[in-house]
């Protein structure tokens, strides 16, 4: 069968998988190769039946990219540029922190929700990736470094892409990161950020996932978010911090807001005070983003200090607070920034 017909054998669950001669441990057999050592050639299953192994191969592709480059930063991560069978490109970013190692994932081909300020964005949508294709991402991630999977405990879907517009496979990906038979993170570690779907959130809400929701404001009133996130004109804040409210009630999570610091578009005292009312009521962390700049953005982020008072007016109001610095400005890789800057090399 051609590359591009064979199934995703990293689309099927790991109890579904395909056995041999109806020998229920092969499937565990093949689950550890998969996700336990992160193989992704069949070939090297060595304790596998070689005649299985070739039907297998013949079958199934276990591969999610055709390609994949790698774009190490001076900083420690290394931007991730993967290739799909049907020509599409999508990227991925791994930040080996000290004490943890976590790898940013994307859930889609660009992005249709089209927010002003991300270079994502400005590609527009080219499609949603499968289950597979997002778990695949943090595999080929831990077989690059020279890692075994289980060395990634952290994974946040905020590369490319809306997850809550990519909905069923995004969860489904996500119970598969969490499965005990495939990488068995824990749910806590995984981070599902969005741009601030209220129905969606509520769905979210019953899915029984104790996940870290993380939903990019960027503004505190309604004219101003119109002017940098178009969905905004569909979902009102008011809507939004409704849905978290229920989200919160379901999963007792702290929700993490995220907020882009761009000068003179939404770093005003009054906005900061605007942005604590908001969080009356709610339990939530501010994530303040620097603006990570890229060409024809159109935009300036704000300076330290406008940056630092913003942040200590939120303090004193009784927020809790950080300033985040994004890792890979020198590579495409930050917050935003997401490109597929360097594709035309792989293609
Ligand atoms: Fe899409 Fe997120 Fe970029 Fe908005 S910020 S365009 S939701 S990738």
């Amino acid at each position: 069968m051609s590359e591009r017909k064979r199934p995703l054998l990293l689309d099927v669950d790991p109890a579904e998988l395909p056995v041999s001669g109806g020998r229920a441990y092969r499937r565990r057999q093949l689950a550890g190769w998969i996700y336990g050592r992160g193989v992704a050639d069949v070939a090297a299953m060595t304790d596998l039946p070689k005649r299985w192994r070739e039907e297998l191969a013949e079958a199934w592709r276990l591969d999610p990219f055709d390609e994949v480059r790698r774009f190490p930063s001076w900083d420690g991560s290394v931007r991730y540029l993967f290739v799909l069978p049907d020509g599409r490109r999508t990227e991925a970013v791994y930040m080996p922190y000290e004490t943890r190692k976590t790898v940013c994932v994307s859930s889609m081909v660009g992005c249709p929700a089209g927010c002003t300020f991300c270079a994502t964005g400005a590609l527009g949508f080219g499609r949603n990736l499968s289950r597979g294709e997002i778990v695949g991402q943090v595999l080929a991630v831990a077989r690059h470094e020279g890692i075994e999977p289980a060395a990634i405990r952290n994974v946040v879907l905020m590369g490319m892409g809306e997850a809550l517009l990519n909905y069923d496979e995004a969860i489904a990906a996500i119970r598969r990161l969490i499965d005990p038979a495939a990488l068995d993170m824990s749910p806590r570690r995984i981070t599902l950020s969005t741009v601030g779907l209220p129905a969606r959130i509520e769905r979210l809400a019953g899915e029984g996932l104790p996940l870290t929701l993380a939903v990019s404001l960027h503004a505190p009133d309604e004219a101003t978010r119109r002017t940098i996130i178009p969905t905004a004109h569909a979902h009102s804040i008011d809507a939004i911090f409704a849905s978290l409210r229920r989200w919160q009630e379901a999963t007792r999570r702290r929700v993490t807001i995220e907020y882009t610091m761009l000068a003179g578009v939404n770093d005003a005292p009054a906005q900061a005070d605007a942005l604590a009312d908001l969080l009356h009521g709610l339990r939530a962390h501010v994530n303040l983003i620097p603006f990570n700049d890229w060409s024809g953005s159109g935009f300036e982020g704000s300076d330290r200090g406008r940056i630092d008072a913003f942040r200590a007016r939120l303090d004193g109001r009784g927020a809790s607070v950080s300033v985040r610095f994004s890792r890979g400005q020198d590579t495409g890789a930050a917050c935003g920034q997401l490109s597929l800057q360097g594709a035309g090399e792989a293609a």
